[in-house]
């Protein structure tokens, strides 16, 4: 079992809103379909699919709240802290996948332990409208961060765009906001795959050396191009989030990434990040990778490093509380003294 005083801090949860009322398009089903199959991951690594009625469509195309989701995350799991992040695919969903204000509440309902994540897009519906949201969300909501989605079934965007990106980050860095986070890879629209490409973080890291930029998901299917970018820009940081189904149906694949991450762009910049509940309970996860070692064959054929103790220390929770100054020693003995009030 998990050594107690791991600090585990998720990047990436979603307050989601699957349910057939938030479709915004006659065929958005198709997209949803895609989530649907990743959910699938739940049922070959054996968890129960507990939530809902039980059978895979209703307990996954649903409303998700801040109750079950915070059962799921601080009763069932090991997870201390996590960032609720908004997804504003507005081209799918009406709300998006994962509303604003959805996430808001999540945060609300704990506010030690969620962190609220805002989105905006300059497309949805103007440039204007955005930054006046962002500062809604900032200065009325208490977003910390905010993560962007540039790629749709429609027009796209770019993350180095100087008339329709800057300004966002312009506003942000205004606002206090220092990480600015790029769902990359990984679709989950039927966007066209160039437009999740991570290459458009180079410039945007080049012109604004004091502010973070976030790459969800490895970017896959954009991998390499991932690991050339971040190990070159130190303000470039990786988040796991949408990989955590490969330990339970492909850990060779999981190893593999993990082991030229620690090579070529070291363990101070990498997230963790679960997706919960997209991929069920997290506990799975945990547990899984902090037993994981990188096998001394890919040790030889690649020159990857061993992964260490304080490797999954920092990715588990010590990198995220870098960024976002949490003092781990404060947030783990407020997690203590929950649990003897609890007890
Ligand atoms: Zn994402």
């Amino acid at each position: 079992m998990l050594n107690n005083d791991v600090f585990i801090f998720d990047n990436a949860v979603h307050n989601y809103d699957l349910s057939d009322a938030n479709m915004a398009r006659p065929d958005s089903g198709l997209d949803r379909a895609y989530h649907l199959r990743l959910g699938d991951v739940r049922r070959t690594s054996g968890q129960e699919l507990t939530y809902g009625n039980g059978d895979m469509y209703s307990s996954f195309a649903r409303k998700w709240n801040p109750k079950d989701l915070g059962k799921l995350l601080f009763e069932d799991s090991a997870t201390d802290m996590a960032m609720a992040q908004a997804v504003v695919l507005y081209d799918v969903y009406k709300q998006g996948f994962a509303p604003v204000e959805a996430q808001y509440e999540f945060a609300r309902a704990f506010p030690d332990r969620v962190m609220f994540c805002g989105g905006v897009d300059p497309l949805y519906p103007s440039l204007e409208g955005a930054l006046e949201e962002m500062e809604r969300q900032v200065k009325q909501l208490g977003a910390k961060s905010f993560k962007f989605y540039n790629a749709h079934i429609g027009a796209s965007w770019r993350a180095d765009d100087p008339k329709l990106a800057y300004p966002l980050y312009e506003r942000g860095r205004q606002l206090g906001i220092k990480v600015f986070q790029f769902h990359k890879g990984f679709p989950i629209t039927r966007a066209r795959l160039e437009d999740l490409s991570p290459l458009d973080i180079q410039r945007a890291a080049t012109d604004f050396p004091d502010l973070t930029f976030a790459i969800h998901h490895l970017a896959l299917p954009y991998f390499e191009e991932t690991v050339y970018i971040a190990a070159r820009f130190p303000n470039v940081v990786l988040v796991l989030s949408g990989t955590m189904h490969l330990p339970m149906i492909a850990p060779w694949q999981f190893m593999e990434y993990m082991g030229r991450l620690l090579r070529d762009v070291g363990s101070d910049r990498i997230l963790w990040g679960s997706e919960a509940p997209l991929f069920g309970n997290p506990q799975p996860m945990i547990e899984w990778f902090w037993k994981m070692e990188i096998p001394e064959v890919l040790q030889e054929r690649y020159g990857y490093p061993e992964i260490t103790e304080q490797d999954k220390r920092k990715i588990l929770g010590e990198n995220q509380a870098r960024l976002f100054g949490v003092d781990v020693e404060t947030a783990k003995r407020q997690a203590r003294t929950r649990e003897r009030s609890a007890a």
